[in-house]
C-alpha cells in the first residue's frame, strides 16, 4: 500500500494550520507551524501566486484528508458513499470520517495522533463491543464501547497521551480513564467536529 514517507510537518505547512499528525510534539511549542508558517521550500515565504478556484478546492480536500489520515482512493470512496445517503453530502463525509475507529481513538486520548491510532488498532490493543478489533477504518455506531485490553493497559504511550483529553472535551463521546474505556455515544452532528475545513468545496471538486 502507498505510504507518505516525508516529513508529515510539510503537510502542515502546506495547508497553513495545524493538522495535529505528529502526536505530542503539536501539542508544544515546538510545532513548525508557530514559527514558519508558510508553505515549505525555496519559495515558500515568498510565494505570492493567486490560487485558482480549482486551487482552493483541491487544497481544501487535501486538508480533510491529510487530517485523517487517508490515501486519495479511500477518501474518494468515502465521499461516494456519504453522496449516496440522504442529507447533505459534506455533512455525511465529515460524520463518516468520525465515525471511523481510529479516529475515535486518537479523539478518546488513547493516542496522541491518528496514526499513533492506527498503529494501536493494528497491534491489536482495543476491543470495541469486548470483541478485538485490528481494522483501523472500521466505522463504529451509537453506543458502541471502545476499550484499551487487559494486557495493554500499561503502555505509557496511551497514559502520556491521555492527558491531553478532558473527560468532556466532545459531547459524543464518553471517557472514562479509569477503566480506559471510552463510548461513541452517537454520529456528530457536523457542528460539533472541530475541523477547520470547508467540506462544500470538496463536494464541488469532485462533482466537475
Ligand atoms: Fe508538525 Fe503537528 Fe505542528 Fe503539524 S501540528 S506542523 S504535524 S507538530
Amino acid at each position: 500500500m502507498a505510504r507518505y514517507t516525508d516529513s508529515v510537518c510539510k503537510l502542515c505547512r502546506r495547508e497553513k494550520q495545524k493538522l495535529f499528525l505528529k502526536g505530542q510534539k503539536c501539542f508544544t511549542d515546538k510545532c513548525p507551524i508557530e514559527s514558519r508558517n508558510f508553505p515549505p521550500g525555496q519559495h515558500g515565504s515568498s510565494r505570492r501566486a493567486k490560487i485558482s478556484e480549482y486551487g482552493v478546492q483541491l487544497r481544501e480536500k487535501q486538508k480533510i484528508k491529510r487530517s485523517y489520515g487517508l490515501l486519495e482512493t479511500q477518501f474518494r470512496n468515502y465521499f461516494e458513499h456519504a453522496n449516496k445517503q440522504k442529507g447533505i453530502t459534506g455533512d455525511n463525509l465529515v460524520k463518516i470520517l468520525e465515525s471511523r475507529l481510529d479516529n475515535v481513538v486518537y479523539r478518546l486520548g488513547f493516542a496522541s495522533s491518528r496514526k499513533q491510532a492506527r498503529q494501536l488498532i493494528r497491534h491489536r490493543h482495543l476491543m470495541v463491543n469486548e470483541h478485538i478489533v485490528d481494522i483501523p477504518s472500521y466505522l463504529l455506531s451509537a453506543g458502541d464501547i471502545i476499550k484499551i485490553r487487559e494486557k495493554s493497559k500499561k503502555m505509557d504511550s496511551i497514559h502520556g497521551s491521555l492527558k491531553r483529553v478532558k473527560d468532556s472535551t466532545y459531547s459524543w463521546l464518553q471517557i472514562d480513564k479509569a477503566t480506559l474505556a471510552g463510548t461513541f455515544l452517537q454520529v456528530p452532528e457536523r457542528a460539533d467536529v472541530p475541523l477547520n475545513a470547508n467540506e462544500q468545496l470538496v463536494i464541488e471538486l469532485y462533482s466537475k
